[in-house]
């Protein structure tokens, strides 16, 4: 079958590498895409959050099946126009994808479904909102309701933080994103994010990680998109996995059907873990980047199966082959990531790396110049590795940092550490 894949980061590349090995595949596109994806699918140029243009694009190229790999795309209503148009698609539509795009409606869904997550309380000026933080006090926590590449979220340890916040959301910082602020109990404990397929009906676990939010070893610096990741994460153990599952993601997903607005396509969702037990933190409504590298590390080529089962209705049939393995991932960003950086520096080292199903290293943001692999965005490098235990695939993965000469980037040394 001809499959077009929308998206261009390390995520997309970790996507186009598992569908590619199996051999349901026969064409496969990226749109976008990037240098590293170039080597092994067809790179298109796709304003892929138009979604009469993807559609046009799907149809002039006999296209059986779209996966979506952003969540800009989805909120926009792409899954849908595809649907409309009868393609295939892995994904959910603009109203399921809400999950993600509104923090106020994942939490009234939460309650709805009697699923565990934060006390909370939504706002649309910042008078209440204030009074609500001097009532409560610090620790608190403060959300913008839309999307905000992960930068809509105050967590305040004091009182002057969290009004400051508030002052700043309600002034337009994130625009129409923070029109409406949610206000929520803080969580303690430790966070995993847990994956899990969804046909509307069925619910399929898929894999748990754990990533590395901020930019330096030790958990120091600021907020990134993502410094590395392994699977599974251990402190998701199959209790609490079994717990959040039931009480968690299965209500919400009852919820979203009864509602009609079946969800359908991955959900991730973030938890935090403390005395046993899960509580809901967030719900993305696509893979995790770079969670997604270590998850098709481990699944393969069964990954095409499992999206397409996902797509079709078929969960209920499926089930996941899971090898004893571990795998982790390793994140090279450019110099001064997540602040200014350059672009443009050359990477060498890679091509002599092993590239087989114990070894990848996917393409974030890279590009070509005149044969010449180079730096074009602030994370550049996913270098990833599959072991029979999180040290050995630690060990691989470094083992190939350190032949990577780039000396116009960084990484942490220290992923896997909670697990180690
Ligand atoms: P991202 O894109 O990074 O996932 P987001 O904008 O979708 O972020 P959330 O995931 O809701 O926002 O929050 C970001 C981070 O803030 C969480 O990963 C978690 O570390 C912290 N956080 C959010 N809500 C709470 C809470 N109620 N208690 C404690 N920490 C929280």
């Amino acid at each position: 079958m001809n499959i077009l894949v929308l998206g261009g980061g390390g995520r997309e590349h970790a996507l186009a590498w598992a569908i590619k090995q199996n051999p349901k595949c026969d064409r496969l596109i990226v749109a976008p895409g990037n240098a590293g994806i170039a080597a092994l699918a067809e790179c298109a140029a796709l304003d892929i959050l138009d979604g009469g243009a993807v559609v046009d694009f799907a149809e002039a190229n006999a296209v059986d099946f779209v996966v979506v790999g952003p969540e800009a795309p989805l909120a926009a209503g792409v899954a849908d126009r595809l649907a409309e148009a009868g393609i295939l698609v892995f994904g959910p539509s603009a109203a399921a994808a809400r999950l993600e795009a509104s923090k106020a409606f994942t939490k009234e869904i939460c309650d709805a479904a009697g699923a565990p997550t934060a006390a909370w309380a939504r706002f649309d000026s910042a008078g209440p909102a204030r009074d609500y933080v001097m009532a409560r006090g610090a620790p608190i926590v403060i959300k913008a309701d839309g999307l905000a590449a992960g930068k809509g979220v105050v967590v305040a340890m004091d009182n002057d933080t969290a009004l400051a916040a508030i002052d700043e959301m309600f002034d337009g910082a994130f625009g129409e994103a923070g029109a409406e602020v949610v206000i929520e109990e803080f969580m303690g404990g430790e966070e995993a994010s847990f994956f899990l397929l969804c046909d509307g009906e069925t619910v399929l676990p898929i894999g748990t990680a754990q990533d590395h939010k901020r930019a330096f070893d030790g958990d120091q610096g600021p907020n990134t998109g993502g410094m590395g990741a392994y699977s599974p994460a251990p402190v998701l153990t199959e209790a609490i996995a079994a717990q959040a599952l039931d009480e968690i993601v299965r209500p919400t997903m009852a919820e979203m059907a009864r509602r009609g607005t079946p969800y359908r396509g991955v959900l991730y969702a973030g938890l935090m873990i403390e005395q046993g037990r899960a509580r809901l933190v967030e719900y993305n409504c696509r893979f995790g980047d770079p969670e997604c590298q270590v998850l098709m590390m481990r699944l393969g080529a069964q990954a095409l199966d499992l999206m397409l089962a996902c797509a079709e209705g078929r969960l209920a049939g499926m089930r996941v082959d899971w090898a004893d393995d571990h795998a982790l991932t390793v994140v090279m960003a450019a110099r001064g990531y997540p602040g200014a950086y350059d672009k443009g520096s050359i990477i060498t080292g890679i091509d002599g790396l092993p590239k087989d199903s114990f070894h990848m290293t996917f393409h974030a943001g890279t590009a070509e110049d005149n044969g010449r692999l180079v730096s074009a965005g602030g994370r550049v490098l996913n270098v990833t590795a599959r072991g029979s235990t999180l040290a050995e695939a630690r060990d691989r993965a470094y083992g190939m940092v350190d032949r990577i000469d780039w000396p116009d980037g960084f990484c942490r040394r220290d992923i896997g550490w909670r697990a180690l």
